[in-house]
């Protein structure tokens, strides 16, 4: 039987992305060649490329406003060193929001390229929210934000208003809610979370902001030379990005992004409606930061968790430990996470609490 699975990523994806991607792999475009056998210049390859490209920038509104959309290998994490590279000055600055442990490990990254500015940091209090009275460095060549923190549970509900321009990681909730992503000057994604299978980061880039920072970059870390390149610089990550135009596909099948935030926010209230009534759990993150795609929530008394734990495994339900910084539990209920699902967890929740 299918689990409901919650994995904080990689992580679920639509039923139909997974019958898809495994009908390519055998017969690609009833073509007799597996997608995974065919050349990446290929006609029929190509043509994947270009859309799955299309349609990131459709999805999020940016289609001819000046925007690229690439798809890279590395993972977000190596966009933490290639927005630096790409975007830092020599003897400039850059600054950062650490909001989480993602957005520290790109305060790391950044720091080997030059001047790296904290503009505030909720790490006093384990992450719990996300900072919000700052000032950012009218001279900073960037500033770097993570909109949603997988690890902590916590999502920035607002971006800051700036002429610096503005760098996000969206890997965690990238497709599920609207915003006016205009306001961002590039946007990356990991694909393992919201959008496909791990091997394939998504990059959205404002054409105007690149190539001018002086720097002599190594052409595979140039976002220029990858944008020339159409992303076929060299051999994409053909499988995810296939498995990924899917998943685009399939949301905007469902509507666009508008549909999918709908279903995300009931999701998202069903269960933090349960962890705030029910007496046996609480949630992790403060109130009026709470993700509505990594739900962080603990027991109140750790005696249940044996129970509990006994209980969501015979119910099908899969990943739903919290990351060690955090313990507890994350429910990871990413776009493709069906309510249904999402009932199963809280009538689990309902019957500890009639159990215990
Ligand atoms: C998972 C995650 C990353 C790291 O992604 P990789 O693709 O493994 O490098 C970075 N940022 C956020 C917000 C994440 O959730």
């Amino acid at each position: 039987m299918k689990k409901h699975n919650y994995s904080a990523g990689p992580s679920i994806l639509p039923q139909e992305v997974f019958e898809k991607s495994a009908e390519a792999i055998l017969n690609f475009n009833n073509s007799g060649l597996s997608i995974l056998e065919i050349s990446h210049r290929s006609k029929d390859f190509v043509a994947v490329m270009d859309e799955a490209r299309a349609l990131a920038l459709e999805l999020l509104g940016l289609e001819g406003k000046g925007y690229q959309a690439l798809f890279l290998g590395g993972g977000a994490s190596l966009e933490f060193l290639m927005v630096p590279y790409n975007l830092m000055k020599e003897g400039g600055k850059a600054a950062y929001l650490d909001s989480g442990t993602w957005a520290t490990a790109a305060i790391k990254e950044a720091k080997l390229f030059g001047e790296t500015v904290i503009v505030a940091s909720s790490k006093e209090d384990n992450y719990t929210y996300v900072p919000k009275d700052y000032e950012i460095p009218a001279d900073a060549d960037y500033f770097h934000c993570t909109s949603n923190n997988t690890i902590f549970g916590t999502q920035m509900k607002s971006f800051p208003k700036t002429n610096v321009p503005l760098v996000c990681d969206m890997s965690s909730d990238i497709f599920s809610r609207q915003l006016d992503f205009s306001q961002f000057d590039i946007i990356y994604a990991g694909a393992q979370k919201n959008m496909g299978p791990a091997g394939a980061t998504l990059v959205v880039i404002k054409e105007e902001i690149i190539g001018k920072n002086g720097r002599a970059i190594p052409s595979m870390l140039d976002y220029a030379k990858h944008v020339k390149a159409d992303s076929m610089f060299n051999t994409p990550p053909v499988f995810p990005v296939y498995a990924s135009l899917l998943t685009l596909r399939w949301i905007k099948e469902k509507g666009g992004i508008a549909a999918v935030e709908k279903l995300n926010n009931a999701k998202a209230e069903l269960l933090y409606n349960e962890i705030d009534r029910n007496p046996l759990f609480k949630g992790a993150a403060v109130e009026e930061d709470r993700s509505n795609m990594n739900v962080t929530f603990l027991l109140t008394n750790p005696e249940h968790t044996e129970t509990f734990d006994k209980m969501w495994k015979e119910a099908g339900i899969s990943g739903l430990p919290g990351h060690r910084s955090v313990g507890g539990y994350r429910a990871s209920i990413y776009n493709s996470m069906s309510i249904e699902s999402v009932q199963v967890l809280v009538d689990v929740m309902q019957a500890l609490e009639k159990a215990v």
